[in-house]
C-alpha cells in the first residue's frame, strides 16, 4: 500500500518573506486530522526557515525546490543538499519542467542532482513530462532511462515521481484522470524493467499540473495516483488543505 503524498510547489510566488508563517496559521488547523496522506511544502529557500519552524511538531514536511550536486565550495548562489537537509527539508523538487526549460536542465543534470539529495539524505521528488501529447511514450522513456534509469536499486527506492505533463502545468487544462493514469501505468511499466516488480510496486508516482479543489478527487480516485504536486492552488492555505482533505 503506498501513502499518498500530497506536495506544494510555492515557486517564486511567496517568495515575499513574512507571508510563510500566516499561511501555516491558517493552514495548520485545517490539517491536522489529515492523516492519511503525507503532506510537504516547498516554499522558495528564503522561506524554508520559516516554514519549518512553522510546522515543528506537526505532520507537515518541508521540501526545497531544487538543490546543487556538489556538496560544498565555490559555487555563488548555489545552495547544496547537505545546506537543504541541514535547514530542516526532508525533501527536495529535482528536474522541474520550468528548471528544464528557464535553466538547462538536463537528464544528465537532473541524475546528479537526484544522486546529491539522496546523499545528504533527502528524498528527492523527480519531476517527468511530456510537451507534445503525441510523444508522451517517448519522452517519458527518455526521461526516466537518462535521468533515473542509472540509479541502483537502493536509490531508486527512495525517489517519489512526479508526472507533469507540460501542457497541463498552470494552464487549467488538468489531465483527465484516465490520461494522467495511463502515463502513470506506463512510468510504473518502465520502472518494473528497470527494477523490479517489487519497486515498481513500491514507487508513488505523483501527478502534477491544474490540479485544485475540484478535480482532485477524481484524480485520487485512480489507483495509478499517488498524490499531488500543486502549483498554484497550493498558495491559498484554505485551497491546499480542501485538496489534501479531498
Ligand atoms: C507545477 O508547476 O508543479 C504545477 C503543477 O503547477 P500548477 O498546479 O499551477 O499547474
Amino acid at each position: 500500500m503506498r501513502t499518498p503524498l500530497i506536495g506544494a510547489n510555492w515557486k517564486m510566488d511567496k517568495a515575499v518573506h513574512g507571508g510563510t508563517a500566516s499561511y501555516f496559521e491558517s493552514f495548520r488547523p485545517l490539517v491536522e486530522h489529515s492523516d492519511r496522506y503525507e503532506i510537504l511544502i516547498c516554499p522558495s529557500f528564503l522561506d524554508v526557515g520559516a516554514a519549518v519552524a512553522a510546522t515543528r511538531g506537526t505532520r507537515i514536511g518541508i521540501g526545497a525546490q531544487n538543490l546543487y550536486w556538489e556538496k560544498e565550495g565555490a559555487f555563488t548562489g548555489e545552495v547544496s543538499g547537505p545546506m537543504i537537509r541541514m535547514s530542516g527539508c526532508s525533501h527536495v523538487i529535482v528536474g522541474h519542467s520550468e528548471r528544464r526549460h528557464y535553466f538547462g536542465e538536463t537528464n544528465e543534470i537532473v541524475f546528479k542532482k537526484i544522486i546529491a539529495a539522496l546523499d545528504a539524505g533527502l528524498t528527492p521528488v523527480v519531476c517527468v513530462g511530456e510537451r507534445d501529447r503525441k510523444k508522451v511514450e517517448a519522452v517519458l522513456t527518455e526521461q526516466f532511462r537518462s535521468s533515473i534509469g542509472g540509479l541502483s536499486g537502493e536509490q531508486f527506492a527512495r525517489i517519489v515521481i512526479a508526472h507533469e505533463p507540460l501542457w497541463a502545468i498552470g494552464s487549467g487544462e488538468a489531465a483527465t484522470p484516465e490520461t494522467a493514469a495511463n502515463a502513470h501505468r506506463f512510468i510504473r511499466a518502465l520502472a518494473r524493467d528497470g527494477f523490479g516488480a517489487e519497486a515498481a510496486n513500491k514507487l508513488r508516482i505523483l501527478y502534477g499540473g491544474s490540479v485544485n479543489p475540484d478535480n482532485a478527487k477524481s484524480h485520487l480516485a485512480q489507483p495509478e495516483i499517488d498524490g499531488f504536486l500543486v502549483g498554484g492552488a497550493s498558495l491559498d492555505p484554505v485551497s491546499f488543505a480542501s485538496i489534501v482533505n479531498c
